[in-house]
């Protein structure tokens, strides 16, 4: 970090965690666009009140539920989200048991390797989808991303697909499998083509996912698919739509 930030700075956690991503950029973690789609989740952040809202809540419960009903949940890490949430990539895996696969748009062997090393060093094992180990196809997909593990994410029924885009969301959909997605858009195609998204900044979301599923874990099969059933992603969007348009802080006269 090239700054200390003052404590009291009303910015202070936002420019936090802007230095965690310059830092990741540095780190090789993290491309200059990165930096970019960072900016357009940090302005729906700002509308929903840089806050966890009783439907990310909502959404964020129906995610463990849906983790831990999986079989083969997979994790998918691309260079923002390692930069923001190393250590709990490897809490989340650790609690649901799901594998880590990498995977970029802005793809290079350098940048894979670099995420690879960056989550073992918090203690994620087998982290998949680096080097030779990308054979599978993602049909309906062009680009580097359509390249998967043959062991992660193209076998696996659930993906946990944070900061993603909306095509490959749209993909994995028509592969028959499970997305749940953290976005902060709202209006995001990956937000309204996934099963389940979190609308919520994934500094936020994983530490209190984390907790969702060690809390569920000893819950039956019966209730964790009842708290699934329960869930309706687009009015869960419409509800953080509303709270956007009303203003999700309040505005105060400034005296
Ligand atoms: P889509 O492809 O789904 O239509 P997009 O093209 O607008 O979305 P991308 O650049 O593909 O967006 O992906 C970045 C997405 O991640 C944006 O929707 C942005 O709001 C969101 N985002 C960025 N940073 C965060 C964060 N820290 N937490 C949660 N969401 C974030
Ligand atoms: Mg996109």
């Amino acid at each position: 970090m090239r700054i200390s930030i003052p404590k009291d700075h009303p910015r202070a956690e936002s420019l936090r965690v802007r230095e965690m991503l310059v830092d990741g950029l540095r780190g090789g973690l993290v491309v200059e666009e990165g930096l970019i789609a960072h900016g357009r989740g940090e302005s729906f952040d700002y509308l929903i009140g840089e806050t966890t809202t009783p439907s990310a809540i909502r959404a964020i419960k129906a995610a463990a539920a849906m983790l831990l009903t999986s079989s083969h949940p997979i994790i998918s890490v691309n260079g923002n989200f390692a930069a923001l949430c190393g250590k709990e990539i490897a809490e989340l895996s650790m609690a649901c048991g799901a594998l880590i696969e990498v995977n970029l748009f802005y793809h290079s062997i350098h940048r894979e390797r670099a995420i690879k090393s960056h989550l073992e060093r918090f203690g994620a094992r087998d982290v998949l989808g680096v080097g030779k180990n990308r054979t599978a196809t993602i049909p309906y997909l062009n680009g580097e991303r359509k390249h998967v593990d043959p062991m992660g994410i193209a076998v696996a029924d659930t993906v946990f697909v944070p900061l993603e885009d909306g095509d490959r969301t749209e993909a994995l959909v028509k592969m028959g499998k499970k997305v749940i997605a953290v976005d902060l858009n709202p209006l995001s195609r990956t937000a309204v083509h996934a099963h389940i998204s979190i609308v919520d900044n994934v500094v936020r979301v994983i530490p209190i996912l984390v907790q969702m599923i060690l809390e569920l874990k000893s819950e039956n099969r019966d209730s964790l698919t009842s708290i699934i059933g329960k869930f309706d992603n687009i009015m869960n969007l419409n509800e953080s739509l509303g709270l956007i348009r009303l203003g999700g802080s309040e505005i105060n006269a400034i005296t």
